[in-house]
């Protein structure tokens, strides 16, 4: 038999959105096909609860089938279903399914599918023809009991990943945030840029991921193995042996450069000089706080709240939010949580909102806040009672005109009134912010100033809406250039702003956690940088080995340019210079 060809290499270019290098075998994300997540549930009796009513409803459901089939086709026709029944009716593969719930502590879903797989694993590998169908017959039947437990059409199940690169058109914030992880090794998407919600979860989750690969889709098959280059924006598809060869090689420079910055990562936030700043975590929920430790960060300076709404694809009630609010709190230790309150819209959708023309400039954030009561009310009492176990900062996303701020702060009092009467007042002073990220809020920045602590500047979105660029458009992605002097000066413009006005600037987009930009910041005037927690070591590695008077000048130097080219050759000169140090 001749040996079958082995595939050539192809190389594609797109977006580098999360660093670190993957491999593993393709995992076709099909739109709106769902991945069964594995997750640890508080009540394993409720899950099997679930279980029970879902294999009720498939009964009904088959017995229904049943009987059309054989009113319309005769009673041999039906006996297929009959087979079915029976595997409802398997007292070991249930009882296997149970068991497993109650010893694991996982969901249904996970535990149905895991034990199902076993048996149909089984089956399928015995000889007698008869028995070979009963793995059929089984596959068929999960389907449908998944259908009910995860209210799905059947070609929108998935199967638990091993190892595998996620490959997909492009994915959903909520797609992200419930994908089972722990099997990912890198992601690639034809869609979607830097800063897209998908590619801050990645670099959040610390898994490679290359966006805006064109032609991507019509270039992988089902059965390819792909190496991801997050760094470098490259995708292999079958890539050769030399090419993993030299992979290799390049992963052990950047595991020796890793090594030295994390060396000093428990060293003080300050210069070379004395003058502090000071690094903070960006992060999603409570199982993000780890890393906030592993990295010293000083605190989170953006707690986007809205991931646990993305998580639950639904509004959580008070009680829902304080519990997580509540964890992250406690497990903060006395350090400062910003919390930022619901930032739902744009390309975060949840549940029943409804599709927009253009989202990122319609009904999100602060706008739907303000238009329900309801949940922003839920909201700001779990971040309240939270307050009372810790310190606590709250800032308001796009926050566009004095009036939007004054609106958002009197529902914050009028809930913080509320508690009191309840005898819940927080000990300590509750800080409260704007998010710098709309243009207009730039223009009265002074304005602003006078009625809040800090300013937080979400250089996400201010960059897409200053330039008018899509932050997630692959298309346009070249044209989302945060070194245009435009937007250099329009950061200046807030941060002396804050400054004359005693109020704190921090930075919370992706750019403050960026090597390169970080100098940069700080050279301007910032006090707190919050980031992705793994990307404090580098940042601050750079900075420790930086004077106040070089950032300074850095600072100066830029904002003289006019053009983008220079800017970014003298940010990439001063940090490479930095990082080369020692
Ligand atoms: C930003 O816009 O920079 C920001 C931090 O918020 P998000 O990315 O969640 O819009
Ligand atoms: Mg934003």
């Amino acid at each position: 038999m001749q040996a079958e060809p082995s595939r050539p290499e192809i190389r594609l270019k797109g977006i580098a959105a999360a660093p670190g290098v993957g491999r593993g075998p393709v995992f076709l994300l099909q739109k709106g096909m769902a991945v069964i997540t594995c997750v640890k549930v508080t009540d394993p009796e409720a899950e099997i609860r679930r279980f029970e009513e879902a294999l009720v409803a498939t009964r009904h459901e088959i017995t229904h089938l049943r009987d059309k089939v054989a009113h319309e086709l005769g009673e041999s026709e039906a006996a297929i279903f009959d087979a079915h029944l029976l595997v409802l009716e398997d007292v070991a593969l249930l009882d296997e399914v149970i068991k497993e719930v109650r010893s694991t502590s996982f969901n249904i879903e996970f535990c149905f599918q895991e034990v199902a797989q076993r048996y149909i694993d089984i089956f399928e590998k015995m000889e007698d023809d008869f028995l070979r169908e009963r793995a059929s017959d089984i596959r068929d039947v999960t389907g449908r009991v998944m259908n009910q437990l995860v209210g799905m059409s059947p070609q929108r199940l998935g199967k638990p990943l091993h190892k595998q690169v996620v490959v997909a058109k492009d994915l959903t914030p909520s797609e992200t945030a419930t994908l089972p992880t722990d099997g990912v090794v890198a992601f690639v998407t034809e869609e979607g840029g830097r800063t897209g919600h998908s590619a801050i979860m990645a670099r959040s989750l610390e898994i490679p991921a290359v966006v805006g690969v064109r032609g991507l889709l019509d270039t992988v098959n089902e059965d390819d193995v792909i190496l991801v280059d997050g760094e470098l924006g490259l995708v292999f598809i079958n890539p050769t042996a030399q090419t993993i060869e030299s992979y290799q090689a390049k992963e052990l420079t950047i595991q020796n450069r890793r090594d030295r910055v994390m060396k000093e990562i428990g060293l003080p936030d300050c210069t070379l000089d004395g003058v502090s700043f000071s690094l903070q975590a960006n992060i999603g929920g409570p199982e993000d706080m780890e890393d906030m430790s592993r990295y010293y960060a000083h605190g989170v300076g953006l707690y986007r709240t809205e991931n646990l709404f993305l998580r639950l694809d639904a509004w959580p009630s008070e009680e829902e939010q304080y519990q997580e609010y509540a964890a992250v709190v406690k497990q903060a230790n006395g350090k400062i949580i910003t919390f930022r309150t619901l930032d739902l819209g744009g390309d975060k959708r949840v549940g029943d909102l409804t599709d927009e023309a253009n989202p990122f400039m319609g009904y999100r954030a602060i706008r739907l806040c303000l238009d329900r009561p309801d949940i922003f009310r839920a909201q700001l009492r779990a971040i309240l009672r939270a307050a009372l176990l810790g310190p606590v900062s709250i800032m308001f996303p796009m926050i566009s005109s004095l009036e939007e701020l004054r609106k958002a702060k009197e529902f914050l009092r009028g809930v913080a009134t509320e508690l009191a009467s309840e005898g819940m007042t927080p000990k300590e002073v509750i800080r409260v912010g704007a998010m710098i990220e709309i243009p207009a809020a730039v223009a009265v920045a002074e304005e602003l100033a006078q009625e809040v602590d800090f300013f937080s500047v979400g250089t996400n979105d201010l960059v897409q809406y200053l330039l008018a660029v899509d932050r997630g458009n692959q298309r346009v992605a070249t044209l989302y250039e945060p070194a245009h002097p435009g937007f250099i000066r329009t950061m200046d413009k807030i941060f002396t702003s804050a400054k004359k006005n005693n109020v704190v600037s921090a930075v919370c987009g992706e750019l403050a956690g960026d090597s390169l930009w970080a100098p940069l910041l700080i050279g301007m005037g910032v006090n707190e940088l919050s980031m992705t927690p793994s990307a404090i070591p580098d940042v601050r590695f750079i900075l420790r080995h930086s004077t106040q008077s070089e950032l300074k000048s850095l600072a100066e130097n830029v904002l003289k340019m006019t053009e983008t080219a220079q800017i970014k050759n003298l940010m990439n000169e001063f940090s490479q210079t930095k990082l080369k140090l020692r």
